[in-house]
């Protein structure tokens, strides 16, 4: 996805900081309608969190893997963009949650497994008495959730680890809410609110005065992970499509061309490291949180890292998938991992491309920082805890791990972007203003880029930001 493109002119109608998903989507909308955008990226390719990688032979995802179908907006952009990418269903085994017996105490609770709930949402169950959710819960817990009380925190609204607490007990936060939020939004349950989190859910709490009623109501009745998509040969391929579409439409992508300040207005100077000046009429920034407020100086806390280990491994049993999908791991469970992704027993594609007795296995560190999923002894560990399957160290035949340090933007980090973009007349999108995932990233970028197009190029003079 590099592109030796090279700016023709240093004044652009507008430039793009930032080539992930949501730049080139902002490049493509732009570049379409006729518009002189320009793509500054600071790394060697495009795409972002959407990268390819190589492992066990393979093309594979070293990043977002696949992309949730609570909006069309992933469907709509490629059928808009005509992007010659295939969709494909997860296979149908699903995925799987590790937590700790609730039964037994110290050393004899053992680690289990059990496929997730079939309706529930972030982990919060539609009815806390069905089998699979009982399974997790134990009948105390279960009991405990059906005595849901009428709602005290509509006013004042928790954490969302407090809200399911106080209205469905401390088995439902634990045991369920916090896996699903840490590893799916990167966030722990006390450090994000229901409404920030899934704005429509709040609203149907706060409607029906029930957390599980509201995630009835919401709830998909098929089973759980088909709330997900993926491209077929792996989701960089979208990022790759939409890059090579941009550049069609007429778009200018510059990458190794990472961007040290901004300034906004019709002379809007956008510097690059080394000093070289681009200006434009109307200037986006679709970097990271962490760059982001760099670029707009304003203090924020720093991005948590994300650290994602990729292995190829030869262990028989694994092949078996005793997991579906996957596993989304309880805090308390004794490993390193916060999830592990199965990628050839979720996705066809990948099973057909690998080698018989291969697979590909995706470990997410709940930690960034810290090590623990480094060697192949620390992979076969917590395959083996996570799947209870036996691997051997010497069956991880390769791996690679992927840090990514400024993925994470907490609403906190998203209200102080959002604050100083606009006192400086610049347009933010991606991740840092739409929140985590493609079903947002994408439709949000498109709504910028409709903004943009909708105003004529300014003609007043420039603010400097920094
Ligand atoms: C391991 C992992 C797994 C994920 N899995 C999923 C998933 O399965 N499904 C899903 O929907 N989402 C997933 N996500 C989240 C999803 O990938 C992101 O929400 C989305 O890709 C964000 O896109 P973006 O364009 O906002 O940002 P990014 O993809 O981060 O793009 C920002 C770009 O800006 C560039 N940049 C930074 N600073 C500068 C600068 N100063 N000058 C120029 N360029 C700069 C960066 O190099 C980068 O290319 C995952 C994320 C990670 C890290």
């Amino acid at each position: 996805m590099t592109s030796a493109s090279s700016v023709g002119a240093d004044r652009h109608d507008i430039v793009v900081i930032g080539g992930g998903i949501a730049g080139l989507t902002i490049a493509w909308e732009a570049a379409r309608a006729g518009r002189d955008v320009v793509v500054l990226e600071s790394s060697a390719a495009t795409g972002g969190m959407l990268r390819r990688g190589v492992i066990a032979g393979i093309e594979a995802d070293l990043g977002a893997e696949s992309f949730a179908t609570r909006t069309s907006g992933v469907v709509d952009l490629v059928a808009d963009a005509r992007l010659p990418v295939q969709f494909v269903e997860p296979r149908p085994a699903g995925a799987h949650l590790a937590y700790r017996e609730p039964w037994a105490f110290g050393a004899l609770r053992r680690t289990r497994r059990a496929p997730l709930p079939r309706r529930a949402l972030i982990g919060i169950p539609a009815d806390p008495a069905a089998p699979d959710v009982a399974r997790i819960l134990g009948r105390d817990g279960v009991r405990r959730a059906l005595a849901e009380p009428a709602p005290a925190h509509v006013e004042d609204e928790p954490s969302l680890a407090d809200l399911v607490t106080a209205q469905l007990g401390e088995a439902v936060a634990t045991r369920l809410v916090e896996p699903l939020c840490r590893s799916v939004y990167s966030h722990d349950a006390a450090s994000v609110r229901l409404s920030a989190l899934h704005p429509t859910l709040w609203a149907e709490y706060v409607a029906r005065g029930s957390l599980t009623a509201a995630v009835d109501a919401l709830a998909p009745a098929a089973r759980a992970g088909s709330a997900v998509r993926g491209v077929e040969g792996g989701l960089w391929r979208l990022a790759a499509e939409l890059h090579a579409a941009a550049l069609r439409a007429g778009a200018v992508i510059r990458t190794s061309a990472p961007v040290v300040s901004v300034s906004a207005g019709v002379d809007g100077a956008v510097v690059l490291r080394g000093g070289e000046t681009v200006h434009a009429g109307q200037v986006v920034i679709a970097t990271g949180p962490s760059a982001a407020a760099r670029l707009l100086d304003v203090e924020v806390a720093p991005a948590a890292p994300v650290r994602l280990t990729v292995a190829e491994i030869t262990a028989h049993g694994l092949t078996r998938a005793p997991v579906g999908s996957g596993v989304i791991v309880a805090p308390d469970v004794p490993t390193p991992a916060k999830a592990l992704t199965h990628v050839d027993a979720k996705w066809e594609w990948a099973a057909a491309a690998l080698p018989p007795g291969t697979s590909v296995v995706r470990l997410s560190a709940r930690d960034g920082d810290a090590g623990g999923l480094d060697t192949p002894a620390d992979i076969a560990r917590a395959i083996r805890v996570l799947t209870g399957v036996h691997v051997a160290p010497a069956e991880v035949r390769a791996h690679t791990r992927v840090d990514w340090p400024d993925a994470v933007c907490t609403p906190t980090t998203r209200a102080l972007l959002a604050g100083a973009a606009q006192r400086h007349g610049i347009h933010l999108a991606g991740a840092i203003a739409a929140g985590t995932g493609l079903a947002s990233v994408i439709p949000h970028a498109r709504r910028v880029a409709a903004d943009l197009l909708s105003h004529p190029i300014p003609h007043e003079g420039a603010r400097h930001v920094r």
